[in-house]
């Protein structure tokens, strides 16, 4: 078990497989997109594998495959089918903007893979098109409505943000009186590729307020460990709703994530610049043992939030990267 310089253990890989997304979602990458990463920069999936396989030795028990758009890395099933088959993994999600999710459910129910967090920041197709700048509404909502009738457990994520879907809210959470889904309601976070954002209006507190004027009968649901969203259930709804204060960060106390991005660069947080490249030090010929050694380092020097973490950024001061070369 890996235990951080805070005592928080860490158990969960957040795996980006990719930076390339085939959305131009604006609080992500601008509409001519970002530089992608040539092919040779991201890891191989025997790299991948690898790192996985010396994680979960090391505690890792749950992984969520995210990117850019996971589904746009040739090979994911199988590569999913490896990371299944993994001693010690229990348990494996995946992040999605249901663009082209319809090719491989089935695969992706066979594997027993049966956690999608599905994108989705509208439920007005306008717009959901100012957002992401394409013209696939109706391809997400079929992922949606197919995802309902599938096994997977659902969640659907929207970023929260002001003069381009605060409607969206108080629809969004209706979704959940019929439908056995958990909506996630995200604080905007500057990771837009750009480096530029407006104060943040629509923080957890904002967002929460907004639902109570519509939906008094509130039950706050517990929040499981390591949880980064508030729950809460309407009073007799099938489905709940969530808030993540991504930006305000306050469940950092908690935080049992640790981050891989889609070049092997190991973030033990999301404001954090990256702390070392895993990539780098496996393609120099390290043994597992030192691999290991260096990701303990890593976590035994983790910053006890995000706001200490933004703060030891040396070399990129300011946050200008893409979500999309994280994985969110
Ligand atoms: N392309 C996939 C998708 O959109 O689900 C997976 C990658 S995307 C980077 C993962 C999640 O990060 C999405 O739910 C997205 O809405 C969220 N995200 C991206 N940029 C964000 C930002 N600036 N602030 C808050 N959330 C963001
Ligand atoms: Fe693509 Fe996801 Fe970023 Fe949207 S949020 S641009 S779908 S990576």
């Amino acid at each position: 078990m890996i235990l951080d310089n805070h005592n928080r253990p860490i158990n969960y890989l957040r795996l980006a497989v990719t930076d390339r997304c085939n959305l131009r979602c604006f609080y992500c990458m601008p509409e001519e997109g970002i530089q992608f990463s040539p092919k040779q920069e991201l890891l191989s999936f025997e790299e991948i594998l690898r790192i996985c396989t010396m994680m979960a030795q090391m505690g890792v028990n749950k992984i969520r495959i995210t990117g850019g758009e996971p589904f746009l890395r040739k090979g994911l099933i199988d590569l999913l089918r490896d990371i299944k088959a993994i001693d010690g993994i229990d348990s494996i999600a995946i992040t999605t903007n249901g663009t082209i999710l319809h090719k491989y459910l089935e695969d992706i129910i066979d594997l027993g893979i049966n956690q999608i967090n599905l994108s989705i920041d509208s439920v007005d197709p306008q717009r959901f098109f100012q957002i992401t700048k394409r013209d696939v509404f109706d391809q997400v909502w079929s992922c949606y409505q197919t995802l309902l009738e599938s096994p997977v457990h659902l969640k659907l994520n929207a970023v929260v943000m002001q003069g381009h879907n605060i409607e969206d809210i108080i629809p969004m959470v209706a979704l959940t009186e019929t439908e056995d889904v958990s909506v996630r309601f995200i604080e905007e976070m500057p990771f837009n590729g750009v480096g530029k954002q407006a104060p943040l209006i629509w923080d957890y507190k904002k967002i929460l307020v907004h639902i109570k004027s519509e939906f008094p009968k509130l039950e706050k649901r517990a929040d499981p460990p390591g949880s980064t969203s508030l729950n809460y259930r309407i009073e007799a709804y099938k489905g709940t709703f969530g808030i993540i204060p991504a930006y305000t960060r306050s469940f950092c106390g908690s935080c049992n994530r640790i981050r891989l991005t889609p070049k092997g660069i190991i973030k033990t947080c999301l404001y954090d610049e990256g702390v070392f490249s895993l990539r780098d030090l496996l393609r120099a010929g390290a043994s597992n043992d030192e691999l290991s050694q260096a990701i303990l380092q890593a976590c035994s020097h983790r910053a006890k939030d995000g706001f200490e973490a933004e703060s030891s950024r040396k070399g990129k001061l300011k946050i200008a990267e893409s979500m999309a070369t994280i994985g969110g």
